[in-house]
């Protein structure tokens, strides 16, 4: 019965600095958001010592009654949610659904088509050190000039080289993807067609962007970006895929499922039906569409800072450095200094190293979740704007930061 705080000061403390940091800064990394405390206390019950591998009422394990209850309670609810035929709820993280995606839908060697990291895609649609890139024979398509996924060039690779299976996702995109022209696609070739909506899920749930699971034969999304639940992943797709699905996730790559985050899934998905998410994810978009407005003005552009494609359909904003006199890492640290967290991402054909890059990526979920409007949007997006120009006056922006976050406290009862 010991508390963490008596146990172990030392991690105690870590996350107690975290809790701080979370609170103080204004956390704008585009995959990131703050889970309810509902879904926290969820994910910390005691669902967290139960073996449970197999499925609801098809368990290897005794005593699985409870748990089944809550796992069937987020199948049915995701199901609902985005009007899949099946789901599985198990994978441990996004990279374990799209693992567990891929290998149901093609071989070892077999061809896949996804969007080139360097572009926006995913490390898991292909990346050479990825087990994508390592056990597939991976083609990658690219956005064009005007930062757009060129769909030209999806076509054209489909019909060179008639790939198993076509991914249709990111990580780093400002706008919707074209489902229908995908799907076309992928039945001219006979290729799957995978959609992963792990950045833009909650949007989809919220009707604010085209359904995937409308054209997708499986889509796969994590539970923690816009959704705002559990870190986790989870698979959508027709039934006619449910048992490679199933047996590819358990016992194909995992072992027992993690019931505490399953149930913290059930309860998140819970919140995403309701009005109040839906108006959250308005906000969201609303916020990025601020932000890119407010960096493309003259000023910014002045500076050197640009928007990819001018601007953002969804919850993130992709801003182009190459003009500025500052890399990404330059500018990644420079809004940290002033307690703005974002991460530094690379522009199509960047000149500069992976690890420096020219550009950044900036979304709006988890200040949405603070409870932002349109007004602390612009005023965030002023003070970004501020902070890149050549000369800025950190205590006067970091005052600015602090006035926002104090305007809207996060998870104030975790105060000790
Ligand atoms: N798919 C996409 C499109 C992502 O952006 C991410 C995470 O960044 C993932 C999958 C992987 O999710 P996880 O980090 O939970 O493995």
């Amino acid at each position: 019965n010991t508390s963490l705080h008596e146990l172990d000061p030392e991690v105690a403390a870590a996350v107690d600095a975290e809790l701080h940091r979370q609170q103080s800064t204004l956390e704008m990394i585009a995959s990131e958001n703050f889970a309810p405390l509902a879904v926290m206390e969820a994910q910390g019950s005691v669902l967290t010592n139960k073996y449970a591998e197999g499925y609801p009422g098809r368990r290897y394990y005794g005593g699985c009654e409870h748990v089944d209850v809550a796992e069937q309670i987020a199948i049915d609810r995701i199901k609902e949610l985005f009007g899949a035929e099946y789901a599985n709820v198990q994978p441990h993280s996004g990279a374990s659904a799209n693992q567990a995606a891929l290998f149901a839908l093609a071989q070892p060697g077999d061809t896949i088509l996804g969007l080139d990291l360097a572009h926006g895609g995913h490390l898991t649609h292909g990346m050479r050190l990825n087990f994508s890139g390592k056990q597939f024979d991976v083609v990658a398509y690219h956005v064009d000039e005007t930062g757009r996924v060129d769909m030209a060039e999806v076509e054209r690779l489909a019909k060179e080289h008639r790939p198993k299976v076509i991914i249709a996702g990111w990580s780093a995109y400002p706008r919707q993807l074209d489902f229908a022209e995908f799907r076309r696609i992928a039945d001219e070739v006979e290729a799957y067609l995978w959609v992963d909506m792990a950045h833009f899920a909650g949007l989809v749930a919220a009707g604010l962007h085209p359904n995937p699971v409308e054209y997708a034969d499986v889509v796969t999304s994590t539970t923690h970006k816009t959704l705002g639940g559990p870190r986790g992943g989870i698979i959508l797709a027709k039934k006619d895929f449910a048992k490679k699905l199933n047996s590819s996730v358990f016992p194909g790559f995992q072992g027992g499922p993690l019931e505490h985050v399953i149930a913290a899934k059930a309860v998140s998905f819970k919140v995403a039906a309701s009005e109040e998410f839906r108006e959250r994810q308005r906000r969201t978009v609303e916020g990025a569409k601020i932000l890119a407005e407010r960096l493309t003005a003259a000023d910014a552009r002045e500076a050197g800072v640009n928007v990819l494609t001018g601007g953002t359909d969804v919850h993130l904003i992709l801003v182009d450095l190459r003009d500025s006199e500052l890399d990404g890492q330059q500018a990644e640290d420079r809004l940290h200094e002033v307690g703005i967290t974002v991460n530094r991402n690379a522009v199509p054909n960047d000149p500069r190293p992976p690890m420096v890059t020219s550009g950044l990526r900036i979304g709006t979920p988890a200040l949405a979740t603070r409870g932002f409007t349109a007004e602390d949007f612009t005023e965030v997006a002023d003070v970004i704007a501020e902070t890149l120009k050549p000369s800025y006056d950190a205590e006067g922006l970091k005052a600015r930061v602090k006035a926002l976050a104090e305007k809207h406290p996060l998870y104030p009862g975790l105060n000790k």
